[in-house]
């Protein structure tokens, strides 16, 4: 594995951000990670930001549905995270890779946007389980009281 930007270099590490290998000289410590140098610092750093702030939001969203939490069904209150977690990261990706790919005309960004597309139409399906699971419960409840 030779460093992406120096072909004579052997490469220690790989970017977080568009996995190529690097060497000593290209590689900088971006949080829990390595990026390359001057190119994917911000990029990796807003993906680990939006990945914190994703967790906060599910975390919120998870403390706000226990107001309500009996009309909930135990799945149905999972796949809701679910949807919301894929909801904030896919379009957070999505957004980073078509910026990032306009910026730099480089197609390996459309596959963090097309990443984040998945994530979104699964935050979607999540979400579609979900409504459906709550249907189910109230629907057994109301047979129960009959
Ligand atoms: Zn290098
Ligand atoms: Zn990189």
């Amino acid at each position: 594995m030779k460093c992406y930007y120096h072909n004579e270099l052997d490469g220690i590490a790989m970017c977080g951000w568009c996995s190529r290998a690097l060497c000593t000289s290209c590689a900088t410590e971006v949080m829990h990670g390595l990026a390359c140098k001057d190119k994917c610092e911000t990029s990796l750093k807003e993906a680990y930001e939006l990945n914190e702030f994703s967790k906060e939001m599910v975390r919120k969203a998870m403390k706000s549905s226990n107001i309500n939490v009996q009309t909930l069904s135990t799945v149905s209150y999972i796949y809701y995270s679910y949807f919301v977690a894929g909801i904030i990261s896919g379009s957070g990706f999505l957004y980073v890779g078509i910026r990032d790919y306009l910026d730099t005309n480089d197609s390996s960004y459309l596959m963090f946007a097309g990443l984040g597309l998945f994530l979104f139409l699964m935050g979607c399906v999540f979400f579609w389980i979900a409504s459906r699971h709550s249907i189910e419960s109230k629907s057994l409840e109301s047979i129960k009281e009959e």
